[in-house]
């Protein structure tokens, strides 16, 4: 882990955004930053072990009462100390993981000696470039979830139900030493495959249909996500045709990454493939999103993104089309954008499998 840099960075957008303290609440947040020299943690007796084992480079603070009043306790002393002249120091909170109840306390336990700011998401943005070591655990999730294709692609049959396949995969991943999956196992067939988050149910694969299986793992904190879509029994010619565009449409995508290119870029070398197939209204998603410590991060590759991507930024690439009641294919990766382009990881082929 990047300590000193984690604090270099995030100094830096705090200076920008004019804000002398940031209280971090988003719980991915708080265990980036508990990487993060400078940073301190408050958390209680439940967690000492824990805290002792994986806090890298922040100061733990272990208190009897709620982390949130240790934090005002230690934002008070602070403040005492560091206080000069009539302007007040500016505390940033994080407002989309801060309660109403938890804004009260602390607004009551501060009492106006603090001005209170509703931050930017500082740490996310933080977030979007990641370590060496954060590449290095993602790679290894990214390559302990593309095996569990391999699971799937025994278990597909006909007759056979979606849960089933699901259970197995997900079964395998928890042998493997994953925590856990990032999302709810996605397997959905036949007609179903139209579903975009077509979690896996007790629905049937049918004789004839594609089966699009999305999956991924949390392995030491950090996830991965992959989608892979089989056919089952005989294609026919369409079918074959809109498993093709997607592929296109994913590959034109892939090569798109590369530093200084807008999110939305990306997105567009996708969604202009599929429309040149005709297909562009069948895709009803946006092309890929950032992961790391959580399953959806930023950046979005989607329309209107304005965010450049810059080397050692994790997302994935993952067009579909879906025609509803019918069908539908989506294949997904997880690429780490590199000086001159980007490298997939755990590129397999990616060629129609037929079960
Ligand atoms: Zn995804
Ligand atoms: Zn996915």
């Amino acid at each position: 882990m990047d300590h000193a840099g984690r604090l270099r960075r995030l100094q830096g957008a705090l200076a920008e955004s004019k804000l002398d303290f940031l209280l971090a609440t988003h719980l991915p947040n708080v265990r980036y930053l508990c990487g993060a020299r400078g940073a301190t943690l408050f958390t209680d007796g439940r967690y000492i072990a824990q805290a002792r084992e994986e806090v890298r480079g922040a100061r733990v603070v272990i208190s009897p009462q709620a982390p949130l009043a240790a934090a005002v306790e230690w934002l008070g002393t602070r403040l005492a100390t560091q206080q000069g002249g009539a302007v007040k120091k500016v505390l940033g909170v994080e407002p989309e993981s801060m309660t109403v109840g938890m804004r009260e306390r602390l607004a009551s336990g501060l009492r106006g000696k603090v001005q209170m700011r509703l931050a930017a998401p500082l740490v996310e943005r933080a977030r979007m470039v990641k370590d060496a070591d954060e590449i290095r655990r993602i790679r290894a999730a990214v390559e302990l979830g593309a095996s569990l294709f391999r699971v799937a692609l025994r278990k597909i049959r006909p007759g056979v139900s979606e849960v089933a396949v699901a259970a197995a995969m997900e079964f395998e991943a928890r042998r493997k030493g994953a925590e856990g999956m990032s999302f709810s196992t996605i397997l959905a067939a036949g007609a179903r495959s139209a579903v975009v988050h077509g979690r896996a149910s007790a629905a049937r694969i049918p004789q004839r249909g594609f089966v699009v299986c999305d999956f991924g793992v949390i392995l030491a904190g950090y996830c991965s996500d992959r989608t892979r879509t089989v056919h089952v029994g005989r294609p026919s010619k369409e079918a074959l045709g809109l498993y093709d565009a997607v592929l296109e449409a994913q590959l034109a995508a892939v090569s798109a990454v590369r530093p200084g290119v807008t999110a939305s870029e990306v997105d567009e070398a996708a969604r202009n493939m599929l429309r040149k197939r005709k297909l562009g209204r069948y895709f009803t998603h946006s092309t890929g999103h950032g992961l790391g410590l959580e399953i959806h991060e930023a950046p979005r590759l989607a329309l209107g993104q304005n965010q450049k991507l810059e080397p050692r930024m994790v997302i994935t690439i993952e067009p579909g089309a879906y025609v509803p009641g019918k069908w539908g294919v989506r294949i997904e990766d997880v690429v780490v954008v590199t000086p001159s382009g980007c490298e997939v990881l755990s590129p397999e082929d990616k060629e129609l499998v037929i079960v």
